[in-house]
């Protein structure tokens, strides 16, 4: 069977998370976007581990509410900040590995995303004692992704780097920016949306879809390692320069530089502010050459944005939470179910009625790859423009000679 997956989430207990999440606005949010397995999230949380344990185990280690499941996940910080994302088979893993971590911790019990003073290599060991899988958590993104501080997979988790079967892309990079990489040949490649919201404009906003026997533990593994003809057989989600960090830019005004403009500067930017290293600049470094082929594994990265997002830009409103998108939101997702259904498959003269002409054309568009980005960086979001749409309107201020680009320039 083929279903759609996000392996990354959090629940209310993490920072900045909406205390709107729990597990039945998940199903919902879900149900919604069109999304059949989520990650847990959180699972070293106690109290939100109990919630997991109030759901219906279908199986050891997965979970079902409102007809969607789940699989027991957390996110970890280690040294240096950097994030890992782990997946258990069953309840009695996790609390194995929080009983085998808690002496490194301080944050157990109070943060969703504990904080671990232990290395990449020490977290893994733990992993393998009880039968834990883990992988790094965006891996190109400044400050807290693996390749922001460590040149391979080897320097972050040294002999038990050959037990890394996945790594997460991130919302700033698609599988072109891993691609180039020689260790990440045999990696499968994850595109997940870290939700902090179980609104389907954020959650799912990246999701993989996967080829495998049932929606369980075990066959989302057998996906990830490839293993009994289960695989992950297609990764979706925002353009790579729709992300915060996809370039190198000022985090305080937002201004983006080149590498070697970076490098005169000493990463000062002119307003003072400091020059951080974007996502696709990071990823063309640890790239061993230029136009490195694909692996034949690799499955198509195909590009979505959250149907309210579209709504938005359509009807020229500047957030996707205001009324009129809400309602035209609503009016499309009772006539066709889900969002993914609309945004890839449901047939452009289908949408029209109910979608709206001018909804329906902005579908169609962001489908052909009519669109353009204005890339994001510094901690900003890029932008996504519609046909005919104004680029000055929305540009960041540039310091470069660099055009945009569109979508289909990578
Ligand atoms: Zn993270
Ligand atoms: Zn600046």
């Amino acid at each position: 069977m083929e279903f759609n997956a996000d392996l990354h989430i959090h629940g209310r207990f993490s920072a900045a998370t909406s205390s709107d999440m729990d597990f039945r606005k998940l199903a919902r949010g879900a149900k919604q976007k069109g999304v059949h397995l989520l990650a847990t999230g959180d699972c070293l949380h106690p109290t939100w581990l109990k919630e997991i344990r109030e759901m219906e185990e279908v199986e050891e280690g997965t979970f079902e509410l409102d007809g969607t499941r789940f699989i027991l996940t957390t996110e970890v910080e280690a040294d240096k900040r950097v994030h890992h994302l782990l997946l258990f088979p069953s309840v009695s893993a996790v609390e194995a590995f929080s009983e085998a971590v808690e002496r490194h911790t301080t944050t157990l019990r109070s943060d969703g995303r504990p904080k671990l003073r232990m290395t990449g290599e020490e977290i893994a060991q733990v992993a393998r004692d009880v039968g834990a899988h883990l992988g790094p958590a965006h891996a190109f993104t400044p400050w807290t992704g693996i390749y922001a501080h460590f040149g391979s997979l080897k320097e972050c988790y040294g002999d038990l780097a050959d037990d890394i079967t996945y790594l997460e892309l991130g919302l700033s990079a698609n599988s072109d920016y891993g691609d180039g990489i020689e260790e990440l040949r045999d990696v499968t490649f994850l595109s997940n949306s870290d939700a902090h919201s179980p609104q389907p404009v954020r959650l799912a906003r990246e999701f993989n879809t996967i080829e495998a026997g049932d929606m369980t533990f075990d066959q989302v593994i057998l996906a990830l390692t490839r293993e009994k003809g289960c695989r992950v057989m297609m990764n979706v989600g925002l353009p790579p320069e729709e992300g915060k960090y996809n370039r190198t830019a000022c985090t305080r005004c937002f201004r983006q530089f080149d590498l070697e403009q970076v490098l005169a500067r000493r990463w000062r930017c002119m307003c003072g502010g400091t020059i951080k290293k974007g996502v696709r600049d990071r990823a063309l470094e640890l790239a061993r050459k230029q136009g490195t082929q694909r692996p034949k594994h690799r499955p198509d990265y195909i590009y979505m944005i959250p149907l309210a997002e579209i709504i938005m830009r359509a009807i020229g409103h500047s957030s996707p939470f205001t009324g009129k998108v809400r309602a035209r939101w609503e009016a499309i997702i009772t006539e066709f179910g889900n969002e993914i259904d609309v945004l890839l498959h449901v047939p452009v003269n289908d949408l029209r009625e109910s979608a709206g002409e001018d909804v329906a054309r902005a579908i169609d568009s962001f489908r052909q790859g009519k669109v353009t980005v204005i890339p994001g960086g510094g901690g900003r979001y890029g932008t996504v423009l519609l046909p005919g749409q104004d680029p000055e309107e929305f540009a960041p201020p540039m310091d470069s000679s660099e055009k945009q680009r569109t979508l289909f320039d990578y």
